[in-house]
């Protein structure tokens, strides 16, 4: 019996994980595969983005699964076959499967807005936070070396276009980091504007109302510049045009308006609402019913309101857990158990020191979120691991360099 993993982000390593602990033990062949050797911390990746240091961004695939029967291959999936029950990696490798676990993830969506794909920057993993921090440097460092103020403008403006979670946690990093990127560059933090675009009437939209309210005080105060009720006609090289004619010249344009599954599901399931894999109550894919499809790139339906889950880690990990028990209630004969979609909380952060956070009734604004928010990361990775996991991260992270001394 070989279980394949594809994608070992939030969904694909808790199903993984749990998969070996139900089934490991019993000569069923595990494996997991990733294009890169490494699991994603995607919640944390703003903070690189805006140039700051951060303790854990990715956590080796090889330190998660030590001690389990998950086999970890490096690959990039270009291709799966239904009929012939075969997973295609680089266009070259095949694996075989009997059970499929398809976790891979989304891409950013660009809603078909002319020159957007082109000339902006999107961030969703490492690499493009990695891309934003480089591209913002060279921008500031080119803003500087021009004497006129006014040729330095457009050099040293990042438009954040989308103020869901993702666009808002980025403004308020980036708004913190001024004054080290302005030292580094040679600027006065103020010339650095950090301008962002929404076409919905409030940041967040779809949030809670205080949480709304809350984060557009963080960011004003912070000296970030809000445009809302405002979509983008185009984005051009060096600018972008808004749907009122305004036309705003900015070298750094960041996208993060909105996600689509990977493109990869589009091109093997039945997909709906930006190609999302049409799924049962169980998780299993309409095409195929030993494919469970799970995280950003499934339409998981919340059975309570009837509508699609929104794509976020919290239930990409309860999906990964959920196909891993229904795989082992397969082969066991037992009964599968429907997806209840629980949604625990909003956590956010809005720059170094004040965050949001939205736990059943409890609403909270200021510091003490920056520090849930935190803590809620090393819970996760104890999640994973226990503490031998932490402990590896944390020594390689140089936190116990006390104790190697
Ligand atoms: C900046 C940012 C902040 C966020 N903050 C939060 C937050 O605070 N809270 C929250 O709940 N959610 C947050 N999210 C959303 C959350 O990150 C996603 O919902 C979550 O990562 C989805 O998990 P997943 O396992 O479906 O996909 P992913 O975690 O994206 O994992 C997909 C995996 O598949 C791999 N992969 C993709 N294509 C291929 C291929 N062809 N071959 C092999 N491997 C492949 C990828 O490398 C990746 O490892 C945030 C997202 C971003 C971008």
């Amino acid at each position: 019996m070989k279980i394949r993993v594809l994608g070992a982000g939030f969904a694909g390593v808790r199903a993984a994980l749990d998969l070996d602990r139900l089934l490991g033990r019993q000569g069923v062949d595990i494996s997991i595969i990733n294009k890169d050797p490494y699991h994603e911390l995607t919640t944390e990746i703003y903070r690189p983005a805006a140039g700051r240091d951060v303790r854990v961004l990715a956590v080796p695939l090889k330190d998660i699964f030590a001690g389990t029967s998950v086999a970890v291959v490096q690959g990039t999936v270009t291709d799966i076959r239904l009929r012939e029950r075969q997973v295609v990696l680089d266009r070259q490798r095949i694996l075989k499967f009997d059970r499929l676990v398809v976790a891979l993830g989304s891409e950013p969506e660009y809603f078909s807005i002319p020159g957007l794909r082109e000339n902006s920057l999107t961030l969703k993993s490492l690499n493009s936070a990695e891309n934003i921090r480089r591209h913002i440097d060279a921008m500031l460092s080119q803003a500087a070396a021009l004497a006129n103020p006014a040729d330095r403008q457009p050099f040293a403006t990042v438009i954040i276009a989308g103020a869901g979670l993702t666009g808002v946690e980025l403004a308020g990093e980036l708004a913190d980091q001024r004054p080290v990127l302005a030292r580094r560059h040679g600027l006065v933090p103020e010339e650095i504007r950090i301008i962002t675009v929404e076409a919905a009437p409030d940041i967040l939209p779809g949030f809670d109302d205080a949480l709304i309210e809350a984060a557009t005080d963080m960011l004003m105060r912070k000296g970030v510049s809000l445009i809302l009720g405002t979509p983008l006609r185009a984005v051009e090289p060096g600018a972008v045009v808004l749907e009122d004619g305004t036309r705003i010249a900015a070298r750094t344009i960041i996208w993060s308006g909105g996600v689509r599954a990977n493109r990869l599901i589009e091109k093997c399931f039945t997909t709906r609402n930006r190609g999302r894999a049409v799924v049962n109550e169980y998780l299993q894919s309409v095409d195929d019913p030993t494919v469970y499809i799970i995280g950003d790139a499934a339409l998981a339906i919340n059975t309570r309101t009837g509508q699609p889950v929104a794509p976020t880690a919290q239930h990409a990990v309860q999906q990964g857990r959920l196909a891993a028990r229904n795989i082992w209630a397969e082969l066991k004969g037992r009964p599968l158990r429907a997806y209840r979609a629980r949604t625990i909380g909003v956590l956010a952060t809005v720059g170094h020191d004040v965050g949001l956070a939205h736990i059943g009734p409890i609403k909270l604004f200021g510091r003490f979120p920056v520090v849930v928010k935190d803590l809620n990361t090393w819970r996760y990775i104890l999640s994973l691991g226990g503490t031998r996991l932490l402990l590896k991260v944390l020594w390689r992270n140089g936190r116990l360099r006390w104790a190697r001394a």
